[in-house]
């Protein structure tokens, strides 16, 4: 069920902040989405590759397609012809495989960066100086890789009740994210996006400096 009056609520709040709301639309039907695309939603996240295909096969040209899951490289092959961004890549490898597959399909593929920021071991992601050292390897073999664009950092929180942890959580990757954009690997206007918040914590999200939310189940119900 799609639950049209959150969206215009949330739709209302995130466009006078400038945050860009990606709605979550994993293991929902295209009847669905096609309902909030109706109502003028054009970014839709997704996590796994085939539903993902499937989904931009039928559904209208002009729809914005998140892949917000973890990638594996040999799938990239079967996104790149038209994937918006990428929101969680987490190796140089996966970096040149987007690059490689970019470049066949006559693209630019924009990415994000995952960073570790939640206490939980099961999530994906690098730490600081992951991130430091892959950016240095990305400014190292600039010229080859032409046409794979790292456009920020995203993240999860810790699933808990404990606010305070979720906001030091997001504070923490706000401010690395804000310090990247003021380095020199950066001094270019694409390294702009933020994305993170959830149904359950976009709230603390968007206060820490989140400009990209990630909202599935608020929108479309549990899954
Ligand atoms: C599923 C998912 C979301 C959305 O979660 P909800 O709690 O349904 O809003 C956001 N980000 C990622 C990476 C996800 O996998």
């Amino acid at each position: 069920m799609v639950n049209k009056v959150v969206w215009q609520q949330l739709t209302d709040v995130f466009n006078s902040k400038g945050v860009t709301l990606v709605a979550v639309s994993k293991t929902k039907p295209a009847g669905d989405i096609k309902e909030l695309y109706d109502l003028g939603q054009r970014h839709f996240g997704e996590n796994y590759v085939q539903e993902l295909m499937e989904k931009q096969a039928t559904l209208p040209r002009d729809i914005h397609w998140h892949y917000i899951g973890h990638l594996q490289s040999n799938k990239v092959k079967d996104i790149a012809p038209f994937v918006h961004l990428i929101h969680a890549v987490d190796s140089f490898k996966l970096l040149v495989e987007i690059n490689k597959q970019a470049m066949k399909n006559g693209r630019t593929i924009d990415v994000l960066l995952q960073m570790h920021i939640a206490d939980e071991e099961t999530k994906f992601g690098l730490d600081e100086k992951e991130i430091i050292s892959l950016l240095d390897y990305y400014e190292a073999q600039k010229e080859t890789l032409t046409n794979v664009r790292i456009c920020g950092l995203m993240g999860m929180a810790t699933f808990t009740d404990n606010h305070e942890k979720i906001r030091a959580e997001f504070a923490q990757l706000h401010n690395f994210f804000k310090f990247l954009a003021g380095t020199s690997f950066f001094g270019k206007d694409y390294f702009s996006i933020c994305s993170m918040g959830m149904s359950a914590d976009y709230e603390i999200a968007v206060a820490e400096g989140s400009n990209m939310v990630r909202i599935g189940s608020m929108l479309f119900g549990s899954r």
